[in-house]
């Protein structure tokens, strides 16, 4: 039987049979160990399993074989600097909820979430929120955000998730896909899951109250479906995706403006800091790569990506 994970508890897991929709309550058999990585979790919601029935009644089976994966996005651990937390898997996209007003999402910010994503290989979009509040200066800032982003291929989206607007576009953007929701505390992610699938948020309420009495807190999270086929993941306390599989000179690569230019530099292994005649840095100076983009990537390359 082949099925889909649901929800992950850390000892259990709910796997939803792919050809009846049957949802069983699984264990894994034996130790899976996954080539390279360092995770806590060997099984993520999004996974595809192959999976027995141990007893028919209770409704529980056994894991037996994880697909492999089309992509997964890692979250860092906060006790280990080398270890992960798998947070999903075999993701159409990766949403960042942002907000220009409390609390302001800087662009350093934006840019560390755009780099892990390129680097997981899932599509990043940008969803900014809190429309409603905005004075026409930072009305004027988000615009320039969001077109220098749309130019470089991330969709972006303006929407108010307390006033309701922007909906039909947030809700055409999820459709058919399987997504994960991320972003600072305060941003609005609960207002905007609540105000698309009310039913899901009682969930979250729930998982809330579960968490704070310290159980499960580090693997609990769920993917829901909140029209056939469309499926949302909200991992409660999600904060930043971390950059812990990336090295230094693998940054520049993550910025497709960069990408662009990187044949032409005449630098082998090009930093595209000190080297002169850089055409990276050259672009910067001209005006055809945005500063604030060129100042995530230094501080990425400084290895500040954890200090913010
Ligand atoms: P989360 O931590 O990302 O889940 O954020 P919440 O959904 O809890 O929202 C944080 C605060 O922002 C709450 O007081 C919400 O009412 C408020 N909020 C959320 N969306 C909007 C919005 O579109 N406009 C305004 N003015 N406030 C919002
Ligand atoms: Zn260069």
């Amino acid at each position: 039987m082949e099925g889909l994970v649901m929800r992950s508890t850390g000892s259990w897991y709910e796997v939803r049979d792919l050809t009846t929709d049957e949802v069983y309550q699984c264990r894994l058999r034996g130790k899976f160990k996954i080539k390279g990585l360092k995770v806590t979790n060997p099984l993520a919601v999004g996974d595809i399993v192959t999976f027995e029935l141990e007893d028919t009644e209770e409704e529980t089976g056994v894991i037996t074989h994880i697909k492999k994966r089309e992509n997964y996005l890692i979250r860092k651990s906060t006790r280990k600097v080398r270890h992960g937390h798998i947070i999903g898997a075999n993701l159409d996209q990766a949403i960042l909820v942002c907000t220009l007003v409390m609390p302001r999402t800087s662009q350093g910010f934006i840019d560390r979430f755009l780099v892990s994503c390129e680097s997981y290989h899932i599509p990043a979009v940008l969803v900014f929120n809190k429309a409603d509040l905005l004075v026409p200066e930072a009305q004027q800032i988000q615009e320039e955000l969001m077109e220098l982003y749309e130019s470089l291929g991330y969709q972006c989206l303006s929407l108010s998730a307390k006033k309701k607007e922007g909906l039909d576009a947030f809700m055409a953007m999820l459709e058919g896909k399987k997504s994960i929701l991320s972003g600072h505390s305060g941003v609005g992610k609960s207002t905007l899951i609540n105000a698309i699938a009310p039913d899901i948020d009682q969930w979250t309420q729930e998982v809330s109250t579960y968490a704070n009495k310290g159980v499960h807190t580090t693997t609990f999270a769920e993917m829901f479906e909140i029209e056939e086929g469309t499926f949302l993941i909200d991992t409660p306390g999600i904060k930043e995706l971390g950059l812990m599989d990336i090295k230094e000179e693998e940054i520049g690569g993550y910025f497709p403006e960069f990408r662009a230019l990187m044949s032409e530099c005449r630098f082998y292994n090009c930093s595209h800091t000190h080297e002169p005649g850089c055409v990276v840095t050259e672009a910067v100076k001209r005006g055809y790569i945005d500063e604030g983009r060129y100042m995530s990537y230094l501080s990425m390359m400084e290895g500040d990506d954890n200090r913010r």
